[in-house]
């Protein structure tokens, strides 16, 4: 049951206990900052875990059906709720309680009968704890220069639509894009010119790449690289093509290429299917060898075969 107004940005910090009392006093407690889900049953609470995620799940120990600690077993057990954050309510006179969950992976516990600002306080602070985390994951993930994806995000999401695609049955394409004569651009242009210069490239990288399954990462230096689900060759040929395009459009000078008068990128492009790609990896050197063969036959084009 969710209580309040709709705090859709919000955290959310799921109550789960059997007393009416308790869900009512910390649910007015927390309403006005989280969005507040309350669970009356270890069962009900681990399946408002599962559906909606909750940032802090406040766990009562003693309840008829499944006690707190099998909640929290099962909570660890599952993938989607394995890292919640989990504080314990306990009986104010059961240090042992408060030892055995702090053993068994909740985070904190808060004593009964409430003292409603230690509450409040308690929860805060761990709502800061997952923000921070939650911040970190994030900029791991993230190429500092250029916003994009980085290569670590890039070879999980590769790796996860390898297996989709091997379940489905799907057409896999991927394409390495890499920028043409860019060491020449950087000593004609300076450093700083060419961080600029790819921090372009990749917002107009971005900005062509439309299909919501697709992703565009920076693989390391001035190369990227396009993920394609569910996309056949022709199609990603057709990405691909608009990418370079994209790119020469930009019309950034570059006086030392020997492709155009402006920065441009080749493109290697490989798929699943018609050949026998036998791993993420098969598929990648496909592209890259072809990524290859457009930089040796004059640089500035895609090459699928
Ligand atoms: P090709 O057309 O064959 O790809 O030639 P290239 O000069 O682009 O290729 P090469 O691999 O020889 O050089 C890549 C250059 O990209 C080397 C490096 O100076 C530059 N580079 C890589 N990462 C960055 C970066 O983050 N910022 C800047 N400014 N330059 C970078
Ligand atoms: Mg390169
Ligand atoms: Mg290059």
């Amino acid at each position: 049951m969710a209580m309040g107004r709709d705090n859709s940005g919000a955290q959310k910090v799921l109550i789960v206990d059997d007393s009416a009392t308790n869900r009512q006093v910390i649910g007015d407690l927390l309403q006005a900052e989280y969005a507040v889900l309350l669970a009356k049953s270890g069962l009900e609470g681990l399946e408002l875990a599962q559906a909606h995620q909750p940032d802090v799940i406040l766990l009562d120990v003693m309840m008829p059906d499944i006690d707190g600690y099998e909640v929290l077993r099962r909570l660890k057990e599952s993938e989607r709720t394995s890292s919640l954050c989990v504080v314990f309510i306990t009986g104010q006179d059961s240090p042992e309680q408060e030892e055995r969950g702090l053993l068994e992976g909740a985070s904190d516990y808060v004593t009964k009968p409430f003292h409603l600002p230690v509450v409040k306080a308690r929860v805060a602070l761990h709502m800061q704890v997952v923000r921070q985390r939650r911040m970190l994951e994030q900029l791991a993930n993230i190429d500092g220069l250029t916003e994009l994806p980085n290569r670590r995000q890039f070879d999980a999401a590769l790796a996860a639509e390898w297996a989709r695609a091997g379940r489905t049955g799907r057409p896999l394409s991927v394409a390495i894009i890499d920028v043409d004569f860019f060491k020449r651009y950087n000593d004609h242009y300076g450093h700083a010119m060419g961080d600029h210069a790819l921090q372009l490239v990749a917002k107009c990288l971005r900005k062509r790449i439309q299909r919501p399954g697709d992703l565009v990462a920076r693989y390391g230096g001035e190369e990227f690289v396009v993920v394609m689900p569910d996309t056949p060759l022709e199609g990603a040929i057709e990405v691909a093509e608009k990418l370079r395009l994209g790119v020469e459009g930009l019309g950034l000078p570059h006086k030392r290429s020997s492709a155009a008068i402006c920065v441009t990128v080749s493109v290697g492009v490989a798929t699943t299917g018609p050949e026998a790609v036998t791993s993420a990896e098969v598929l990648m050197e496909l592209a890259d060898g072809r990524l290859y063969r457009a930089k040796k036959t004059g640089r500035n084009r895609v090459m699928a075969a």
